[in-house]
Parts: structure tokens; sequence; C-alpha cells
């Protein structure tokens, strides 16, 4: 297939499947520059579809780079009231949003990282923000997160490999991944339907509590909320539109009781966030909240992350997804959350879905915190799978059953 051919099928899978746009409704798209390709494929895909608007962010993580640097500390505080108006007019016209992953990681060399958050906690602590982390986090519309290469992540990703030749490399593993084939629609509806027998046995179980163990040292245990859903592949936006987040997803997820984590977790991937590379980093949880933790490299940016918000030093997501995934067995460390985090079981610090909750996405802001849901201003994902990880389920009348034998699932 030619490359634009290609595009064209990445397009209208990520219309049709991730956001499944409907007749009439606006489409909004974030993309950088190197991916304006897809981001033009994808306006005309959505407009053959019946969207009403569309509209495309270009950005780049270096305009964001050089603001970072240069900015007062003053300026940096402000949040242009015009952007958060723009989000808002989106959500009340019914948006449905893609945002074009394509991570460039050596933009935050050089940046303070108490810069990048102080940026973060304005937008954050932002009187308009809650409502518009709300519209995607519990899926009132629909959104959809994909990919795209660009050059530096390319040579990122293959280091060894000749120059000309990464860009090539990266998109062909982010088609592989995203099982697009020549009928992209039709391996995700069979993606779909695997994806939702794995939560429906997950269901069923009905577990209390979930403990892990392998040989890198982790040994914790992690409560599930009760009244929990575990959810992968296709989700319901709230007027009941199927739609797909993510473009590559491989996981099964649920929300943790924000109170039930006990024990010690050893990340098995580096992660990559706020533009730097931590790796080699562990926590320790009691009683939800993590009390340790550790980094050989870029420990500050941990240190962040726990510490944004009272909520960010709990855990908001639990997600199995076995050792012999795809994107596990290409081998490929993409230095990217979308990708990574569907290579391995993974867990996150903050936010919790509240889709994971049965009847979470009526419920107030009071009632989801009482029912155990975590609640934050962030959402950070971290790889624990190994291919040695073994979980074992605990069901509420004490019967214990095993979910994970070396790294896979035992059903
Ligand atoms: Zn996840
Ligand atoms: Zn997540």
């Amino acid at each position: 297939m030619k490359k634009e051919e290609v595009i064209e099928k990445l397009a209208e899978l990520i219309v049709k499947k991730g956001v499944n746009i409907q007749k009439g409704q606006p489409l909004n798209v974030s993309s950088n520059l190197e991916s304006a390709p897809l981001a033009i494929a994808i306006t005309k895909e959505a407009y053959k579809a019946g969207a009403s608007w569309v509209h495309v962010d270009f950005d780049d993580a270096y305009i964001s780079k050089y603001g970072l640097m240069y900015q007062s500390e003053e300026q940096l505080k402000k949040v242009p009231e015009w952007i958060m108006d723009k989000y808002l007019y989106g959500i009340r016209e019914g948006v449905a949003m893609v945002s074009i992953a394509s991570p460039k990681p050596n933009a935050m060399v050089g940046v303070d990282p108490k810069k990048i958050q102080m940026q973060q906690m304005a937008m954050q602590s932002h009187p308009k923000f809650a409502e518009i982390m709300d519209y995607s986090m519990s899926n009132k519309g629909q959104w959809c997160v994909c990919s795209y290469p660009n050059f530096e992540w390319a040579k990122k990703v293959f280091p060894n490999l000749p120059e000309e030749e990464v860009f090539d490399k990266l998109f062909d593993a982010i088609l592989k991944t995203s099982r697009v084939d020549n009928d992209p629609i039709k391996a995700w509806e069979k993606h779909n339907a695997n994806m939702a027998k794995r939560s429906k046995i997950m269901n069923e179980f009905n577990f209390k509590s979930l403990h892990y163990k392998n040989s890198l040292g982790t040994d914790f245990t992690i409560e599930l909320i009760p009244n929990h859903i575990w959810s992968g592949g296709s989700e319901n936006s709230a007027k009941g539109i199927e739609f797909n987040p993510n473009i590559p997803t491989e996981e099964v997820f649920t929300a943790p009781n924000k109170y039930g984590v006990n024990g010690k977790v050893v990340a098995t991937k580096p992660l990559f966030t706020q533009g730097k590379l931590v790796e080699d980093f562990w926590f320790e949880f009691k009683d939800g909240k993590v009390v340790n933790y550790g980094a050989k490299k870029e420990q500050a940016v941990l240190k962040n992350i726990v510490e944004n918000d009272p909520g960010s030093c709990y855990l908001g997501e639990v997600a199995l997804v076995p050792f012999d995934s795809p994107i596990q067995q290409s081998g490929i460390l993409f230095y990217n959350t979308l990708f990574d985090e569907n290579a391995s079981c993974h867990l996150a610090l903050g936010m919790a879905y509240p889709s994971c909750l049965k009847g979470g996405t009526e419920m107030s802001f009071e009632q989801q915190e009482k029912a155990g849901l975590n609640h934050a201003k962030t959402h950070v994902d971290f790889m624990v799978g190994s291919k040695d990880l073994e979980i074992i389920g605990t069901k509420f009348d004490g019967t214990t059953v095993q979910v994970f034998k070396n790294g896979n699932f035992t059903f």
C-alpha cells in the first residue's frame, strides 16, 4: 500500500471506530506539525461521515519548551481565558476529540521541572478545568488517542538504525500494533469482541482484591472498588455511542479502592512524562497512599507526580495486559504511554475513571469519593507487568483464583 492509502485507512479507523463521529457532531483534533498528513486525512473522513465542523489545534513540543524556558514565572501562572473557553465551547456543542500522540523525547531537556509543574498547576486550579477534564474522564463525549511518528521520536526508538529508515520503521510499528491491515474496521470489531469477553470473565469473578508478586520485588495487594466494572476495547459515551478511547489498546481495566492498596510495586518499564525519562522506580503503599518511592533517574519528576495534589498519591486505575500482547512481542520500547501501557500490566496514580464504578458517571463527586473512587488532577500510568508476574484474585467469600501466571492470563 502507498503511504497516502495507509494514512487514509488509519484516518478512517480513527473516525469510524475511534471517535465514531455522528452526523452533525463537531470534532476537535490535536496534532503536532509532523502529524499534519494524518490530521488532514481525519478532517476529510470526519466531514464525509457528517461532522458539523472540524477544528485542528496544531502545536509542537518545542513551542511549549520555549514558552517554559523564557516566560516569567508570573506569566506561566496565568492561564489565558480564551484557551479554557475554546475547550468549553466544544464541550457544550457535544464535540468528539481526537488526540494524535507524537512525542518529542528531547524537547524538555534543560527545562526546569518546577516550571513544568507550575504551568500544570495553574491550568489544573483554573475554575473551568474540572468540567473540561470530566468530559473525557466520564466519557460524556467520544474521545480517541491515536498516534503518528516524528523523526525525533523515531530516532529515540531505533537508535541503531540508519536515520533514513527510522520514520518508516516506527510508522510500521504503529500501524501493526494499531491493527491497520487491509480491513482495519473488521479487525477492530473482532478485537473489541475479544476484549469484551475478557472483561466479562473478570466482572463475573467480582474480586474483592488482587495480589501481585514477581521476582523484581513487587509484592502488593490492591482492593478493587466495590461494584467495580472491568472494561476494555470499546466503551459507550453518556449518549450511548460506542467508541475506542485508545488506538491501539490491549488492556482490561477497572478502579482500585482508593484506601485499599498495600505493599511495594516495582516498575518494569521506564516512564516518559513531562519530557523526561524516569527509570528504575518503585512505590510503596500503605492504606492506598504512596508512603515511599524511589528512582535511579529523574526522581524529581516522580516527586512532581506524587505531590501534584491531594489525590495524586493514590491509585486511580488497575489494568491487566498479557505479557504476550503484540506490543510487548514487538520488543520495542516506544517511550510513549499509549503504546508502552498496552505492552504491560499497569497502574495509574491519580484520577480514576467514574465509568469503572456501577452508576459512577451519574454520581456527584462526593458520592464517587465516598464509594472509594480516587479524584485527582492528573492520571499517570506506569508499567508493572513482567514475564514472571503472578496475580491471585480473592473473592468476597474468601476463595482465590489465579488470574495471571508467568505474566499471562490463566483463562
Ligand atoms: Zn490503562
Ligand atoms: Zn491510564
